[in-house]
């Protein structure tokens, strides 16, 4: 009997894991607020940047600035379920489990304590299974589980197949099938995963 073949999923961070939207949206109305904000329900697009440069320019300072300062990333709280599906996942047989995320380019801080929050919730082993990276389409994998819309870079046809992660900046857009999503950790990653099992 063929044993079956390892499953290597690729899960992004900001979004999937870490509750990034819900962070900005907090520590901008705090330090800005007199200021016009966008709540996360009515987030659209990828980049908060360029949402927040659409009501005013000089707000995209403004919102990097948030995710800029020295603590945030650390200190983004976990996406629910998502710490106990990891873990569930990494445990499964014939399943390998990297997470794959795109540092910020002004990366001084933002890097650092990537580590330090998959280290924090995920423990020390997990690190080893960390890729930072700003072109994911050279990444080899199975599937990508990530909130960005659209995954370019150099590889035009990527290993992986993207399941689109549902986030506040992404829910109005067609599902185009056949591209798949996952509603929330809570939604049925099991199956797939299973579905690139080859027997
Ligand atoms: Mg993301």
């Amino acid at each position: 009997m063929v044993s079956p073949s390892t499953v290597r999923v690729l899960v992004d961070m900001d979004g999937v894991l870490a509750d990034f939207e819900t962070s900005l949206y907090k520590n901008y109305r705090s330090r800005y607020p007199d200021e016009p904000s966008i709540e996360p329900n009515d987030r659209r697009g990828f980049l908060a940047g360029d949402q927040y440069a659409g009501i005013r320019p000089d707000l995209r300072p403004k919102i990097a600035s948030i995710y800029e300062t020295p603590g945030f990333f650390l200190n983004l709280e976990p996406i629910p379920g998502a710490i106990e599906a990891i873990n569930e996942m990494s445990n499964l047989k014939n399943t390998d489990v990297f997470i794959c995320t795109s540092p910020l380019m002004k990366y001084e801080h933002c890097v650092q304590e990537k580590y330090e929050w998959v280290e924090k919730h995920l423990g020390p082993e997990f690190v080893r299974r960390l890729i930072l990276t700003s072109d994911k389409t050279v990444v080899w994998g199975d599937l990508l589980i990530d909130d960005k819309d659209c995954i370019t870079g150099v590889e035009p046809n990527p290993s992986w197949e993207h399941i689109l992660f549902t986030c506040c900046h992404n829910t109005h857009l067609d599902p185009r099938p056949p591209r798949r999503r996952l509603q929330s950790w809570a939604d049925d990653w099991r199956s797939i995963v299973d579905s690139k099992r080859k027997t």
